[in-house]
């Protein structure tokens, strides 16, 4: 059976500024994310007949418009997943209290806000540690989905940090040991360390393709041409799994009102519609290749299953 599923990192604006040691928005470029991204994922995941899981932020959910937006999309029939409290760039540094309370209370106000409790979890910045693995497992979470074994996406998060140090900024990223480049692409039960297989939780790894392990995500696919964008998807095909990852941001562009942003960004340049296609197509390669589209709580269901 081949499945695929496509999920969203509701990430809001100020992240993206803190990434690039920028001073943050004051102004409603704030919470694009909620207030204009969430309607075009939503319209474009019903008309290709799909189900999105939606990695939410915790704390996004004490301003109200947020909340009911989400609520409307769990309405809708998307996935509620928890994205952590703070999408703290540290989390895996805070210690096993604060790392606790970062997935607890986390789930706990995604749940207050939309009535479903998350069953999935994935670390901010794709960061994640033995430790966390261990938190994880003793809350009751059932999934993760923050493996992401890209040598690609890794030497250019290094170069970036780099470049943003160089220029006298300072990001708010970290990067994790290269040892995730060895992990399986595939689902797989962690082990010690997490990048190799054992009896632990669930990993539903975020989508490399065969071969060299290029990312299929929103970025990638989002910036590179209709052609490129099917080919990376072509590249992925025959995988039990598809596991695509999106951001908010992936549909908005600087006409939204990310004009400072978009001099440090260049995804934000390309025009929303442009970006909408481009997936579109992407994820119609996957659909005309035969696969199901299903939630990653179904995914990791069905992998429980098999
Ligand atoms: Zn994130």
């Amino acid at each position: 059976m081949r499945l695929a599923s496509i999920s969203v990192d509701l990430d809001e604006i100020p992240n993206y500024f803190g990434i690039h040691g920028l001073k943050e928005p004051e102004g409603p470029e704030r919470h694009l994310v909620y207030d204009v991204a969430l309607d075009r994922l939503s319209a474009l995941a019903k008309s290709a007949g799909f189900s999105l899981t939606l990695f939410a932020i915790g704390q996004d959910m004490a301003r109200p418009e947020a909340a009911a937006r989400l609520k409307r999309a769990k309405d809708a029939g998307h996935e509620m997943a928890n994205h952590s409290l703070d999408h703290r760039y540290d989390f895996v540094r805070l210690g096993r209290d604060q790392i606790a309370r970062q997935v607890e209370d986390g789930a706990r106000a995604i749940e207050q806000a939309t009535g479903m409790r998350p069953t999935g979890f994935r670390a901010p910045g794709y960061t994640i540690t033995d430790e966390v693995f261990e938190v994880l497992g003793e809350l009751g979470v059932t999934y993760d989905a923050s493996v992401f074994p890209c040598p690609a996406y890794f030497a250019a998060k290094t170069a970036k940090i780099t470049a943003i140090s160089l220029l006298g900024r300072e990001s708010r990223s970290i990067v994790d040991t290269p040892m995730v480049l060895s992990a399986p692409r595939q689902p797989y039960r962690v082990g010690r360390p997490y990048w190799k297989k054992g009896r632990g939780l669930l990993e539903l790894p975020i989508q490399v393709t065969r071969g060299l392990r290029l990312p299929f995500f929103g970025t990638s696919i989002t910036l590179a041409s209709l052609g490129m964008g099917k080919r990376l998807a072509r590249a992925c095909v025959g995988d039990s799994l598809v596991n695509l990852e999106l951001h908010g941001i992936d549909v908005l562009d600087q006409g939204d009102g990310l004009r400072s942003l978009a001099k440090h960004q260049p995804d934000v340049r390309v025009p929303s519609e442009t970006k909408i296609e481009r997936l579109r197509a992407a994820i119609g390669e996957l659909a005309s290749a035969g696969y199901s589209f299903v939630t990653l709580r179904a995914a990791a269901a069905n992998q429980g299953a098999a």
